[in-house]
This record gives structure tokens, sequence and C-alpha cells, in this order.
């Protein structure tokens, strides 16, 4: 799973639209658990698995941390979590012995996903089937019901929202030359939107708007006491 990267590189360049028909899905996966296998640090989560976690699992990051299932990672300069690969066979730590997984309802974003893609284009967001990444043979399915994913409107509008944070405070952290200021923001940052425990019988997108927003005001504040 690439994060940024070349279209025409990693897809045959056809793009879908959630109503579009795809050829998807791997019907069960027949005991492949290849994606599940030396990701690395690629299956980064954003602050939507975070809360989904917490409402399946009923943990929260540090729990995770300490368990070993998530690890943190750096991403352009910003401290994001990721899916914990374990082990010398580096497999996901869910992944069950029997190769399925073993917290399926409640996986996290780039696993509902895969073997798709995403591309952020402007205001939308588009699909497409990534090369080389899952050799199995592979039906058609509408793009909406391979995400399995509630109010997906809603959260693909997180989404683009999501990747704009992302893109700014990436900007923002890499203009920042003292690297123990560049730590304390990173950790704010990871406290706002990741370590703070979510309420996970309360809606998503209300807490994560109310988060956005304090993150802003906080920035704001930090960013006119820098500069002055
Ligand atoms: S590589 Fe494809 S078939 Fe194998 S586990 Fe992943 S999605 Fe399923
Ligand atoms: S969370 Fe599940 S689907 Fe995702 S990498 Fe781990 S075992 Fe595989």
């Amino acid at each position: 799973m690439k994060r940024f990267a070349n279209l025409e590189e990693i897809s045959d360049g056809k793009l879908y639209q959630t109503r579009d028909m795809v050829k998807a899905d791997c019907l069960g996966c027949k005991n492949c658990s290849k994606c599940c296998h030396g990701m690395g640090d690629t299956i980064t989560l954003d602050p939507y698995d975070i809360w989904r976690f917490r409402k399946g699992l009923h943990k929260e990051l540090r729990d995770f941390l300490e368990e070993g299932s998530v690890a943190l990672g750096v991403v352009d300069g910003v401290i994001l979590p990721h899916m914990a690969m374990v082990g010398e066979e580096e497999r996901c730590f869910f992944l069950t012995d029997e190769g399925w997984c073993g917290i399926h309802p409640w996986r996290s974003g780039l696993c509902r996903l895969f073997p798709l893609g995403r591309c952020y284009e402007g205001d939308r967001l588009q699909y497409f089937v990534q090369r080389g990444e899952c050799e199995q043979p592979k039906v058609k399915v509408k793009v909406e019901k391979w995400l399995d994913t509630p109010q997906l409107q809603q959260y693909e509008g997180f989404l683009l929202e999501w990747r704009n944070i992302l893109n700014q405070t990436i900007e923002q952290f890499g203009r920042l030359e003292d690297i123990e200021l560049q730590r304390e923001w990173n950790l704010r940052f990871l406290s706002c939107f990741f370590a703070t425990p979510y309420e996970w019988e309360a809606d998503f997108y209300e807490q994560f708007a109310q988060r956005r927003t304090l993150w802003n005001s906080w920035n704001e504040r930090e960013h006119k006491a820098t500069e002055g």
C-alpha cells in the first residue's frame, strides 16, 4: 500500500466512484493473508479507525500500544499510529493462526479498502485497483459495498478533511526548526486526534469536529506565540 504515488505506476489508470462496479472482491481471500504480512508502517490509522477500535474492542490507543498491536511511526515529520507487523513473519498482530482477520468488523479503513486504493482529487474521492498487490482471482462488486463503511458520504467528507489537516500539519511541522518544539507539537497532535480517548457511544463525526476546532485554536495561539 503506497501512500503517495503516481497513479499510472500503481493502477491501470481506471478510476471508480462509490456506485461503480469494480473487480475487487477476492471471495473471502481463500487462505491468503498476504496483505496482512510485511506491510511495515504503511497501514496508517486515522481518528475514525481509533474510534472504531474503541467501539468494537473497548480499548484506547494506549492499550494498543502497550499490547503491541499498534505502533507509532513518522510520516513526513508527523507521528501517526499504524498497524504493527510482529514476529519473524512480520504479520499483523490481529491475524489469527487460521489466517483470518481477528478484528474483521472493526478493521482499519485501509484494510477495508484493499485491494483498492484512494485518489484524492479536489473535494472528491475516487478509487482504483492497486496493480500487483493482490493476485487472487476476483469478481465485480459495487465500490460502496466493498468499502463496508456506514454513512459512507460522511466518511468520505471526513477523509477529505483529514487529508487536508495532515497536509497542513506536515507543512507546518516542516517549518519548525527547533526539534524540541517539533516533538512537543507532534505529541499535542497525537493527543488531540488519537490518544485522548473517544466516547465510543457518541457520534464520531461530532467528536472529530470538536477536536479539529480545538486543534485549530491551539495551533493559532501557539503560532502567534512562536512568531511573537
Ligand atoms: S492479498 Fe488479496 S486475497 Fe490475499 S488476503 Fe489480501 S485482499 Fe485477500
Ligand atoms: S487488521 Fe485484519 S485485515 Fe488489517 S492487516 Fe490486520 S489482520 Fe489484516
